[in-house]
């Protein structure tokens, strides 16, 4: 099999109205963009990605074309650490922010190519761990009023999520409050976890932290700022709920400290923000390491996120469960042309694609629709 070398890399800024607001600590999201990356080759052969780009679409798709495309073009596709590193040298300083993201991109439709080069599902070619479905569970109730977190809990329990993510904010008795309505309107029988989403500082951190351990939640996520390493360690040693964070990492280098002295109980890398697969299995490998679970932050990204932390959930061992967004979002089911309940949860599990590569059909149409003007 010769090599596939890359003939061009397009990257297509895309926006989508969201049919249900997502409401978190930092304000309310109606409308959302992302950036799906074509890579093409001389093989005949098309990968896709996606870039985290919740905002301002087209700068990144001009730092993917403009900056990254020339490091690619002309090279063989099997080169994927190679050119993780050109890539990563179109700037200097810490790694990070936009250009990580817009490596994302690329990153991931490099290993779509590959796998439908070889003909195996992307989960296979990273190792495979014989799971056909894998675990996911509801994001999120948002952080409204009492009768409008009830109804969306209530939605979710009603669509078979046996597992629901709540959004926490401030103030902290109300969250308090939250935490114990929840939990006493979802029953013993549904698992809750919460997302703070850097809400608090670390005595406010500490004060919801029990009562979530109070009430049996088997996650805090993100309760201080990522840059705060000391507080989450603090917090660890003083409240009993595992500890979790991680999408707003960007590289392996971000996760080293709170993984490997264990402060996190779970690692929540994105594979589109974090440098795509090559990054995030790294950050997924790290973690397993030290016993620190794996489960892939989607949010409000689209199908090509959501698929590819299929195929990495399918292959870590450290896996434990992803999120999945409760809406049908237009990124999430217009973009990729699946068969009807193929891909989308049933009875909190989504399927693991069998297709070569990503196993997705693009298609084109719905991508011309959204396109950001
Ligand atoms: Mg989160």
């Amino acid at each position: 099999m010769s090599d596939a070398t890359i003939t061009d890399v397009i990257a297509h800024p895309l926006t989508q109205q969201m049919r249900r607001p997502t409401v978190t600590s930092w304000g309310t999201y109606s409308e959302v963009s992302m950036v799906l990356v074509e890579v093409r080759t001389d093989a005949g052969i098309t990968g896709v990605g996606e870039t985290l780009a919740r905002f301002a679409p087209r700068a990144y798709a001009e730092v993917i074309e403009t900056l990254l495309k020339p490091r690619l073009l002309g090279r063989p596709v099997a080169d994927i650490a190679a050119h993780w590193q050109q890539m990563r040298r179109a700037l200097s300083g810490r790694a990070g922010g936009m250009l990580i993201e817009a490596i994302a991109g690329v990153d991931i439709a490099l290993w779509d190519i590959m796998g439908k080069r070889a003909g195996l599902p992307l989960a296979t070619l990273l190792g495979g761990c014989n799971r056909s479905e894998i675990d996911v569970y509801a994001a999120a109730v948002n952080w409204g009023d009492d009768a409008q977190a009830d109804a969306e809990l209530e939605r979710f329990i009603s669509r078979g999520f046996p597992r629901i993510k709540v959004k926490m904010a401030r103030p902290v008795k109300e969250a308090c409050r939250r935490i114990e309505r929840m939990r006493q309107r979802a029953g013993d029988g549904i698992e809750l976890c919460v997302d703070a989403n850097w809400a608090y500082g670390l005595d406010e951190a500490i004060e919801v932290g029990r009562a979530l351990a109070a009430n049996g939640y088997f996650w805090f996520e993100e309760p201080l700022r990522p840059e705060d390493e000391q507080g989450y360690e603090q917090l660890r040693a003083r409240c009993d709920v595992p500890l979790a964070a991680g999408e707003s990492n960007y590289t392996v280098d971000q996760a080293m400290r709170l993984v490997s002295n264990r402060t996190l109980s779970i690692l929540q890398p994105d594979v589109a923000r974090a440098g795509g697969v090559t990054e995030t299995r790294r950050m997924a490998l790290l973690a397993g390491a030290h016993d620190v679970g794996y489960a892939p932050h989607i949010g409000m990204s689209g199908i090509v996120c959501e698929t590819a932390s299929v195929h990495l959930s399918a292959a870590m061992p450290n896996f434990r469960v992803m999120e999945c967004e409760g809406d049908e979002s237009p990124f999430k089911v217009d973009i990729a042309d699946l068969k009807p309940g193929c891909l989308r949860q049933q009875n909190g599990t989504l399927d693991v694609p069998r297709g070569p590569g990503l196993g997705l059909e693009i298609d084109w149409d719905a991508v011309a629709h959204l396109r950001s003007n």
